[in-house]
């Protein structure tokens, strides 16, 4: 087993990292909450667990598990084996959890780390509040300070602990993010990154959420613009606002990322829109989710995140008819209207 040591921004300290499951499973529970508005719930998790918890940043991915109510006959949880020393050490909760009998199935479903503070044991997720019932915004809405979920994180002392990070800009020095108000956990966080990194490109944000007073405060480096849309009226298709206003900033060959007037901006002309060397990660061909592992040069790196028929719409305009070379933008297809995540 190799070890070697990476920086842990949290702490401020070195933290030994060996070639172990870049995820392992925490025992967490609700500490605080704070309704943003009238679509987001923060959920501030302590666990006793949590100082050996990945701070990698940016789109950080996890996945969390939902108790099962009072009556259920095996109690809270269903795989008796999840925290055995071997089942963490081989990394392998999600076949533990797949080789149950779906009765003894806890509930699953994927989140952002909107911020993680190992040393005071405390991971931040903000959920949406939407109004079809599903699990995780139930579970949002109406727990508890002291109710129970286990987390399934990054390991900060995993070589891998960054594997659940789609944003990989690599040399690019201009940004497009776009996403539903799912993506604003992951957008926060990125920007928050980039700019205690004090990044020093441009780019640009657009954002749409169901309404105005959803619009919550972003940190952005300095040559970032933010536009936060509301998208209004049900009747109006998602992914609107944002293709509106994207095209807004167009011009037929040229999207202008940068604030400051006469900056060089990313220009689309000559380029293919159709390139075959992107990984299509997607289990469900469904679900849209194409992630570059690497941009080809310092130009313009889009991440695009939300409902997947929204990103597959925004795919759409930005490769067919922006011409967008696919090599530079990530897809992610965070959860598909009418239908629950598992
Ligand atoms: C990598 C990744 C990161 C994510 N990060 C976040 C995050 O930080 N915060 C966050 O809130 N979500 C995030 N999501 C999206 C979240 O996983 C889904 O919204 C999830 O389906 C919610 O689970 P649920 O149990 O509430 O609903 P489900 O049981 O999955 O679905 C029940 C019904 O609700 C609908 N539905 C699900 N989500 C929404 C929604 N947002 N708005 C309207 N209808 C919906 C479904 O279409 C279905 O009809 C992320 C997804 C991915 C893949």
């Amino acid at each position: 087993m190799s070890a070697m040591y990476g920086f842990d921004s949290t702490l401020n300290t070195m933290t030994k990292k060996s070639d172990i499951p870049g995820f392992r499973p925490y025992r967490a529970s609700v500490a605080r909450k704070q309704i943003l508005s009238p679509h987001f719930m923060r959920i501030v998790f302590s666990s006793s667990e949590f100082h050996r918890l990945g701070t990698d940043g940016f789109d950080q991915r996890i996945k969390i598990l939902f108790p099962f109510d009072d009556v259920h006959p095996s109690g809270p949880w269903g795989d008796p084996h999840l925290f055995d020393e071997d089942s963490i050490a081989r990394g392998m909760w999600y076949q533990q959890w797949k080789s149950l009998d779906t009765t003894e199935r806890n509930t699953i479903r994927t989140y952002t780390i909107r911020h993680a503070n190992p040393a005071a044991g405390e991971m931040t997720v903000d959920f949406v509040l939407h109004d079809s019932s599903g699990p995780a915004g139930t579970f949002a809405a109406t727990c508890s300070v002291g109710d129970d979920v286990i987390i399934i994180g990054p390991d900060a002392h995993s070589l891998h602990s960054d594997i659940g990070i789609d944003f990989h800009p690599g040399a690019a020095r201009h940004l497009l993010l776009m996403g539903d108000e799912t993506a604003i956990p992951a957008i926060s966080a990125i920007l928050e990154r980039l700019s205690a990194d004090r990044w020093e490109g441009d780019g640009t944000v657009i954002t749409e959420v169901p309404d105005r007073r959803d619009f919550l405060t972003l940190t952005a480096p300095r040559n970032v613009r933010v536009f936060q849309l509301a998208r209004g009226s049900a009747s109006v298709p998602r992914g609107q606002a944002v293709a509106n206003r994207l095209c807004s900033l167009c011009t037929p060959d040229r999207l202008d990322t940068s604030v400051a007037d006469g900056s060089d901006g990313s220009t689309f002309d000559g380029e293919s829109g159709e390139h075959s060397d992107v990984a299509d990660l997607s289990a469900d061909a469904d679900v849209l989710w194409e992630v570059p592992s690497h941009v080809p040069d310092s130009g313009l790196y889009a991440w695009v995140a939300g409902e997947a028929g929204m990103v597959r719409f925004l795919r759409r305009l930005l490769i067919t008819r922006l011409g967008l070379d696919r090599r530079r933008i990530a897809f992610m297809g965070y959860w598909r209207e009418g239908r629950k995540e598992i």
